[in-house]
């Protein structure tokens, strides 16, 4: 397992800290745009967003820009790379990200990660990810997250939640239990449509409240 130590500079920032993570637009470079496997994961927001930015429902995303992964046992929605040029469809011809007022939560990050904690989270700097020179910003501007005290305590039910299911399948030897919360989780997070004209967050509660009543009680 990689450490803290090998993969930042070895702080954690708030979001009111100054960071060296403003890479000036990224001009001239596309290159964690490229070659990202599977590694770049939907979170239920960013496919809100993506349908109310494309205009694609997630299942019309399914079929080109968007495939399905497994992490740590669940069935998990991030960006396809081209067989093409081996990046994401979402980049243009210039080089540039095609939807950058709504891009995932994870390319609003780079190259900061998060790091949880005691219920809590606060953010690290990948080093080694990105050669371009780098200049102190703020850490709320450099994530450019409206309305941050929800999306927090969005982003820390969900990590709740995920681990909670992690939980569940890693216990579970019944395979078709398995397949049925994965497929309750894909379908209630993400299949089933966000109303693009109502507020992201109650409908996220509101799933999240059943999700957990059909899990169960916590231990
Ligand atoms: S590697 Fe750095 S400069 Fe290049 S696209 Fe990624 S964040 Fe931008
Ligand atoms: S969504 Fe934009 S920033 Fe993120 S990988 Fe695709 S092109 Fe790059």
């Amino acid at each position: 397992m990689v450490s803290m130590e090998e993969i930042s500079d070895g702080r954690l920032y708030g979001i009111n800290d100054m960071v060296k993570a403003d890479c000036h637009d990224c001009v001239g470079c596309s290159r964690c745009c490229h070659d990202m496997v599977k590694t770049i994961l939907l979170y239920p927001l960013d496919v809100y967003r993506l349908a109310a930015g494309t205009g694609k429902p997630f299942t019309g995303l399914l079929e080109r820009e968007v495939e399905l992964g497994v992490v740590n046992g669940i069935v998990l929605p991030n960006l396809r790379m081209t067989e093409e040029g081996n990046c994401c469809a979402f980049l243009d011809e210039n080089g540039r990200c095609g939807i950058h007022g709504f891009r995932p939560d994870l390319c609003r990050l780079f190259p900061l990660g998060r790091y949880y904690e005691n219920g809590d989270f606060r953010y690290f700097l990948q080093v080694g990810q990105c050669d371009h020179p780098h200049t102190k910003v703020k850490v709320s501007k450099w994530i450019d997250t409206p309305d941050y005290a929800r999306n927090k305590a969005y982003i820390l039910r969900w990590h709740d939640l995920l681990a909670w299911a992690e939980e569940i399948l890693e216990s579970c030897g019944d395979d078709l239990l398995k397949k049925n919360l994965n497929l309750a989780m894909l379908n209630t997070f993400y299949m089933a449509p966000y109303d693009n004209a109502a507020d992201f967050y109650g409908q996220f509660a509101e799933r999240a409240d059943r999700m957990e009543a059909a899990l169960g009680e916590k231990e």
